[in-house]
């Protein structure tokens, strides 16, 4: 199976599955530095971590902001990782496109035209995430609003009548978004399950579907987790993960 060149995103592995991992959200200087270095440590070179975030309620931890830049631009200072992190404002984009490696959007503002055409005006990797009930089509087209090389398509369940779960992965996502169009397409399945019992066979699951990378929630310490603690898997569980994609892109090469 062809996996998308991530060289073509600054990639440090060619055709293999690509996977971005790391907490919910800069909570420290130590704790981000931290994971990352464990992260590093079983192989993981992309680096995941929110420091604007856009929490559905108002009195939920908002992130630490220009600092959890700061903090993030450390952390890949000492470890060489690239960073992926949100971006939610236009005066965001001006001020730190150039110095983050994937920009992600998130799902709350893949109808924010304004937002997706000041970030096609630099040539940065986007990681575009699928909105909370968004159609192909309407992701698709968010994606056009960008319009530059780099945009990646990431799957991050939808919203369903059943409120057992967070959301519902939509596995059918990944054939769809290949046979018809040329973007790669990643799944997060953090924000997908909700939980942490969910991320190892869902994650499996994306990878056997064909996928080109997973962005996962890691934390070392979920349970003080400030943000989406229920969904942060452990670094032996990531360790774990990491081991079996490795196994299943070499049976699929
Ligand atoms: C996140 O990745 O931390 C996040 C907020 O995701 P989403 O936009 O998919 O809810
Ligand atoms: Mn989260």
């Amino acid at each position: 199976m062809v996996k998308y060149n991530y060289s073509l995103v600054g990639g440090f592995e060619v055709k293999k599955t690509l996977i971005i991992a790391g907490p919910c959200a800069v909570e420290s200087k130590e704790q981000i530095i931290r994971i990352a270095q464990k992260l590093k440590n079983i192989g993981i070179f992309y680096l995941r971590g929110g420091a604007f975030k856009p929490r559905t309620n108002p009195d939920s931890f908002q992130g630490l902001g220009d600092i959890g830049i700061e903090y993030l631009l450390e952390a890949k200072k000492i470890t060489g990782m690239r960073i992926v992190t949100e971006l939610m404002t236009i005066e965001q984009v001006k001020k730190y496109a150039d110095k983050i490696d994937i920009i992600q959007v998130g799902s709350r503002n893949m109808y924010n035209y304004e937002l997706l055409k000041e970030l096609g005006k630099y040539n940065k990797p986007i990681l575009l995430k699928r909105g909370l009930s968004a159609t192909y089509e309407e992701w698709i087209n968010a994606a056009r609003y960008i319009n530059n090389d780099n945009i990646i398509l990431c799957e991050r369940g939808i919203r369903s009548f059943d409120n057992s779960t967070r959301n519902v992965l939509d596995i059918q996502a990944i054939p769809y978004i290949k046979k018809n169009t040329n973007y790669p397409i990643i799944v997060d399945p953090s924000h997908a399950a909700g939980n942490n019992y969910m991320i190892k066979p869902m994650s499996l699951a994306a990878v056997m579907a064909g996928c080109d990378g997973l962005i996962i929630e890691v934390h070392d310490n979920p349970s003080e987790a400030l943000c989406d603690k229920d969904q942060a898997i452990t670094i032996e569980e990531i360790t774990e993960i990491v081991n079996e994609v490795n196994k299943i892109d070499k049976y699929l090469k």
